[in-house]
């Protein structure tokens, strides 16, 4: 099915995706609580809980937007922390809320793009992406960034939309993602099409197997992943052997 929203390609979509996250970046939190019903809070707490923080550990947090993986390592007592985003308007309201939250010495805020981190090679213990990836041009590119920067025995993780698992659940799920979602980011955001991209970026992604092939092909070791709520989200692991 068209949802009326045209396939956007290579070249677009970097300039697309930077619009579609400089529109939305002040509702981006309070939009995530109306549109996941709260249930990303839930997940990402699952995630940070699979990252297992010590304070002897580095985290580059890449596309962290307004930081909640950072400040979610840094709150549970993770090490020093690089909260990177390759949106000047997301990294913003991330430094604003991370001063909000008094998180000052342990948090580093840089603007990154994962397809090309400039961070020397074997740098740092654990690599995370939530929510990124799909925005993301070139995703094989980001692996082999996050792999690369990794050092031996570090672990990447990534948090993700991936593909419902539980059939019945499907057409309530359609209805909500391509005809609520839109809408509600029509009344609250004023910015429709945003959204529309969101819902189809979703629809979009590789799911779970071919995430999984895909950080296996950039060369990641030990590829695992777990499903959240049915798969509506899963989370993917891997470590650099
Ligand atoms: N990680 C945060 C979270 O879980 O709430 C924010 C996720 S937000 C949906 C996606 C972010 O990906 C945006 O802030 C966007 O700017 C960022 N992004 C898109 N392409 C990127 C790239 N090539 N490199 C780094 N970040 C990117």
């Amino acid at each position: 099915t068209d949802f009326g929203f045209r396939q956007v390609n290579d070249k677009e979509k970097p300039s697309m995706v930077k619009a579609v996250f400089d529109s939305v970046a002040q509702k981006y939190d309070i939009m995530n609580d109306l549109m996941s019903l709260g249930i990303h809070r839930v997940w990402k707490q699952i995630f940070i809980q699979e990252l297992h923080p010590t304070p002897n550990l580095t985290l580059l947090d890449l596309a962290g937007g307004t930081g909640d993986i950072s400040f979610g390592w840094l709150n549970r007592g993770g090490g020093t922390v690089f909260l990177t985003d390759v949106n000047y308007s997301m990294l913003h309201v991330g430094q604003e809320r991370a001063l909000d939250r008094g998180y000052v010495d342990n948090i580093h805020l840089f603007c990154v793009d994962g397809e090309k981190i400039c961070l020397p090679d074997r740098s740092v213990d654990r690599v995370t992406i939530s929510f990124g990836l799909r925005n993301c041009t070139h995703k094989n590119q980001v692996l082999e960034e996050a792999r690369r920067v990794l050092k031996p025995g570090g672990r990447f993780l990534c948090l993700e939309f991936s593909k419902l698992i539980i059939p019945f659940l499907r057409p309530l799920y359609d209805a909500w993602s391509f005809q609520a979602l839109p809408r509600i980011g029509q009344i609250i955001a004023k910015d429709r099409d945003s959204y529309q991209y969101l819902a189809e970026s979703i629809r979009t992604f590789p799911d779970q197997e071919t995430l999984k092939s895909l950080m296996e092909q950039a060369g990641l070791e030990r590829v695992t992943y777990q499903n959240l709520s049915g798969g509506i989200a899963a989370i993917h692991s891997g470590w650099r052997i």
